[in-house]
C-alpha cells in the first residue's frame, strides 16, 4: 500500500496531497513545479486523535522506521523474491508496540513540520537494523529449504521514519492515534529530557524544475526520478541536490504514427565483470548456457545488461530484465529526440545496478551450476545509458516492437504503487 502524505507547497504554502515516492510537486493552487531532492530519511508523522485538554506540546512522538520495497535473494537452486512492507520500533520502549501494523497503509501520514509542537524520542536504533528485519524474512524461509544461501539484494526500496503520537494523561501513556492505554508512566518530565524538538533539517528540500541547459520547463510525472526537456532534448537527474544531464536515447516506433506506442525506460549498463571470466555478450549466453548457438558477432558485443527503469512486481522485473537482456541484439541504436508516450522512470540507476547479480542469476538455465558463483562475483559499472524502447499498445498489452516481449499494461499501473 501506499502513503498519502500531507505536503505544503513549497512555493505558496497551500496544502497539497502526494504519494510517498512523489517527486515532481505540481501545485494545484499556485501552479508552481518543485522537485523533491532526496536528502536524509522523510520523517512522516500519523495523525493523533489527542483529546483537547493535552496541550499540543506535551504529545510526544515516538520513530519507527519503515521499508518498502522488493527483496531478491538466490538460495540453492533457486531464485525468490518477496514484497516487503514493514515498520519497526526505532528506539528502546517496552510499552510501545513493535510495529505499526497495518496503520500506515490505512490513513494519511503529514510530513514533519514546526507545526508539530510536541517532542520527538529520539531513534536509538541504526536504520541498518530495518534491513536485518528484512534479511530475517527471508531467513525464516531457510528453516523450512535448508539449501545454501548466496545472495540478497533490497531493490526499488523506501526507508523512511513514521512517528507514533502519544501522551501521557494520569499517570497513564496514551496512543494518540487511538486513545488507548498503553502502560502506566511515571516518569513524564524524564521521558521530555529524552527527546527533542523538531529539527528544520527534518524538512523535505525542493528545487526548481528549469532546464539548466536551455532554461526551459522540465517535465516529469509526479513520481519521475527523470526530468525530460522536451524543448532542448536533454533528461536530468538529481545528484546531491542538483540536476544531472543524463545520457538517453529512444529508440523510435515503426509503427505509421507511433500514436499507439508507450515508450518504456530501461537502464542500460555495460560493465566488467570480476570473479567470473565473463566479458562479452557471448560470455554472459556461455555462462547462462542459453539455448542459441553463440556466434562470433556476439563475443564482439559489449557486456549490457537491460533493467527495467520502473517499479513493477518482482517477478514481472525479473522476466523482463532477463529477456531483454538475452534478446538485446534485436534492439537498434536510438536517437536522443523526445516524444509523447514517454514512460516515467520510478526506478534509479542505483537500485538497476544492485539488481544485476539476481538478473545474473534469473538468466541462467544452469542454475546450480552459477548460483554458487554468486558471492564471489562483483560488477563494475562502466557506462549506463536511458533508453526508451517502444511497446505496441495491444488491448490490455504492451508489446515490445522488435523482442516481441510483451507486459500487461495492469502490471505497469499496479508497478506505480509499489
Ligand atoms: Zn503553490
Ligand atoms: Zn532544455
Amino acid at each position: 500500500m501506499e502513503l498519502i502524505i500531507q505536503q505544503n507547497c513549497p512555493s505558496c504554502g497551500a496544502a497539497i496531497e502526494l504519494h510517498e515516492a512523489g517527486r515532481l510537486l505540481q501545485c494545484p493552487f499556485c501552479g508552481m513545479r518543485n522537485y523533491r531532492i532526496s536528502h536524509g530519511l522523510s520523517r512522516f508523522v500519523l495523525p493523533d486523535k489527542a483529546p483537547s485538554h493535552i496541550p499540543r506540546e506535551e504529545i510526544f512522538y515516538a520513530p519507527y522506521l519503515r521499508f518498502k520495497g522488493n527483496v531478491f535473494y538466490c538460495k540453492g537452486r533457486e531464485v525468490q523474491h518477496r514484497v516487503v512492507d514493514i515498520t519497526h520500533l526505532a528506539m528502546k520502549a517496552t510499552a510501545l508496540p513493535l510495529s505499526l501494523g497495518l496503520r500506515p497503509q490505512a490513513m494519511k501520514v503529514s510530513s514533519v513540520s514546526e507545526a508539530d509542537a510536541g517532542s520527538f524520542f529520539r531513534q536509538s536504533v541504526k536504520v541498518a537494523s530495518i534491513f536485518e528485519q528484512v534479511a530475517q524474512l527471508t531467513a525464516y524461509d531457510s528453516e523450512q529449504n535448508r539449501a545454501p544461501f548466496y545472495h540478497r539484494a533490497f531493490i526499488g526500496e523506501i526507508i523512511s521514519y513514521i512517528y507514533l503520537p502519544l501522551y501521557i494523561h494520569d499517570h497513564i501513556l496514551y496512543d494518540a492515534v487511538t486513545n488507548k492505554g498503553l502502560a502506566r508512566i511515571d516518569l513524564g518530565r524524564e521521558l521530555q529530557e529524552k527527546s527533542q524538538r523538531f529539527q528544520d533539517q527534518w524538512l523535505p528540500k525542493f528545487i526548481a524544475t528549469l532546464c539548466p541547459t536551455c532554461g526551459g520547463a522540465l517535465d516529469g510525472e509526479p513520481e519521475s526520478m527523470v526530468l525530460s526537456c522536451h524543448n532542448c532534448n536533454s533528461s536530468w537527474e538529481e545528484a546531491g541536490g542538483q540536476l544531472r544531464s543524463l545520457s538517453w536515447q529512444r529508440v523510435p516506433s515503426q509503427q505509421s504514427g507511433g500514436k499507439d506506442t508507450a515508450y518504456l525506460p530501461f537502464w542500460k549498463i555495460k560493465v566488467k565483470v570480476t570473479g567470473v571470466a565473463m566479458e562479452s555478450f557471448g560470455d554472459f549466453l556461455r555462462l547462462t548456457n542459453q539455448p542459441l548457438v553463440v556466434r562470433p558477432e556476439h563475443d564482439r558485443m559489449d557486456l549490457c545488461f537491460w533493467v527495467p527503469a520502473f517499479k513493477v512486481r518482482p517477478q514481472i522485473f525479473l522476466n523482463l530484465a532477463k529477456n531483454m537482456t538475452v534478446t538485446q541484439k534485436r534492439l537498434p541504436v536510438g536517437e536522443a529526440t523526445m516524444s509523447k508516450g514517454l514512460s516515467p522512470v520510478t526506478l534509479p540507476r542505483t537500485e538497476a545496478v544492485q539488481a544485476l547479480k539476481t538478473i545474473l542469476a534469473e538468466a541462467s538455465l544452469n542454475k546450480r551450476d552459477v548460483l554458487p558463483l554468486l558471492p564471489g562475483i562483483a560488477f563494475h559499472p562502466q557506462e549506463t545509458d536511458l533508453v526508451y524502447l517502444p511497446f505496441t499498445i495491444n488491448g490490455h498489452d504492451l508489446v515490445q516492437e522488435q523482442t516481441m516481449l510483451s507486459v500487461a499494461g495492469a502490471v505497469l499501473r499496479f508497478g506505480q504503487s509499489l
